[in-house]
This record gives structure tokens, sequence and C-alpha cells, in this order.
């Protein structure tokens, strides 16, 4: 669905990210670890066409992307979760997911569909997302990329200050995006989440992809976990 080759995103001089070629496959899990500042955001960002360089060919479904400005990449297909969320605080939880929709004028029923993944937000829809708790705001960021109806879903650390229940919550709701078709990259720090949700791991360190592997490969031998994140 999405293959990178070669990617390089640069700020400037400073080379964030540099060669890397990875794919993510509809329906697949692709873990995105390392240690911080290895540069997992920036080669979110280098899809997304948010870094101020970048070269190599980006190919979704075959078609390359790169070239096109950035706000071209959501209509094409690949939503983004940023670190943090970047909710519009003010806005309620519906108006932040007509925001979604607007990207690829899709109907008020692919809003409905995003919500039967996340029944509770039903109940918030008329709530400034700014006063949900954080794992609603991350369920709203979530639910908000889903209704542009996206091939490919970029997660960047979605499981951030929140209690394991509620990444569990969470992340389990991003498997079932599997069933739909949806090709996902997910950056997350806690390795025992990505071992349990990731169908493979690629490990990143100083801008370059040091080692991919299953996450059952992994799973059962942890060296290179130990080796580019220092924990398992
Ligand atoms: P973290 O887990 O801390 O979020 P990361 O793996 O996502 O880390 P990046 O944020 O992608 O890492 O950073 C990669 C490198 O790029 C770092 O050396 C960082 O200092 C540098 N960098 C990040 N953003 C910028 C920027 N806007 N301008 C210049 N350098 C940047």
């Amino acid at each position: 669905m999405l293959e990178l080759r070669k990617i390089t995103g640069a700020y400037g001089p400073v080379k964030a990210v540099d060669e890397v070629s990875l794919s993510v496959a509809a329906g697949e899990i692709l873990g995105l670890m390392g240690r911080n500042g290895a540069g997992k955001t920036t080669l979110l960002k280098t899809i997304m066409g948010l870094v101020p360089k970048r070269t190599g060919s980006l190919l979704l479904e075959g078609e390359e992307l790169i070239g096109l400005p950035a706000h071209a990449i959501p209509r094409r297909g690949i939503a983004y979760v940023p670190q943090g969320r970047r909710l519009f605080s003010e806005l309620t939880v519906a108006e932040n997911l007509r925001m979604g929709l607007l990207v690829k004028d899709a109907p008020q029923a692919e809003a409905e569909r995003v919500l039967d993944l996340f029944p509770i937000l039903r109940e918030r829809l008329s709530q400034a997302a700014g006063t949900l708790s954080g794992g609603e705001q991350q369920m709203v960021a979530v639910a908000r990329a889903l209704c542009a109806q996206p091939k490919v879903l970029l997660l960047d650390e979605p499981s951030e200050g929140l209690i394991p229940a509620v990444t569990h919550r969470i992340l389990d709701t991003v498997a079932a995006l599997r069933e739909r078709g949806v090709a996902i990259l997910l950056v997350e720090q806690q390795v025992k989440s990505a071992l349990r949700i990731c169908d493979r791991i690629a490990l990143i360190e100083n801008g370059t992809i040091q080692h991919e592997a299953p996450a059952r490969d992994l799973a059962a031998d942890p060296v290179p976990l130990e080796r580019y994140i220092g924990v398992h």
C-alpha cells in the first residue's frame, strides 16, 4: 500500500531521516521504534511533506507522492495523528470530526461508522474537545483522522501520557482497523504494547533503519530491542 524508497528528510543541513526504505501493506501494522531523537517523528513528517527538504520515493498504491505539496497528501489517503493530538480544543468533538470529513468531502455517514469504533465519543459530541480526558482526546484525534477515509494511517505515540488500560483500549481499536484494510505505521515507545499489536517492527537509530523483523521474532529474541531501545 505504502512504500518508502530511500526517503531522506532534512531540516536544513541536518538529515534527521536518512535513506529509509520501508513498506506497509493493507491491513498491516508496522511499528516504528527507537530512542528519543532517533527520527521517528521526522519520518512521519517526511511522509506528510512537513519537513523542509525531502528526497527519495514515496509510493501510495504505486503512485509517487514526492513532489506533491503537503496539503495534497491527506486527500490522497494518508492520515496523520501527530504526537500531542493537536485537536481544535475550543471546538466540539462533532466539529473536530467534521474537519476530518472535509479532507475528503466524506459524508456524515462516515463519521457514524468511525463513532462505532469509539462509542463513548457519541456521548461527548457537543463537548469542547479540550475538556475531554487524555484518552478521549486521543480517541477524537484517531477518529478525526479516520473520517478522512485514509488508506494509510500514521500514528505518533498515541499512548503517550495515558494509563495502560486506556492505551490498551485505543490500541485494540487501532488493531481492529486491519479488518478495514488500513495500512498503519505506528510509533510506539512501549515495547509490550508494540509487540502485542504490531505485525512487524522497524527499529530506527540516527535516522536510519537498523533492524526490521516480525513482532513475534522480536518477542522471542529481544536482543535487537535491547540494542536499539535499551529495554525489553
Ligand atoms: P522523540 O521520541 O523524542 O519524539 P523522535 O525519534 O521522534 O524522538 P525526531 O523528533 O524525529 O525524533 O528528531 C530526530 C532528530 O531531528 C533529532 O536530532 C532532533 O533534534 C532533530 N529535529 C527534530 N525536529 C527538528 C526541527 N524542527 N529542526 C531541526 N532539527 C530537528
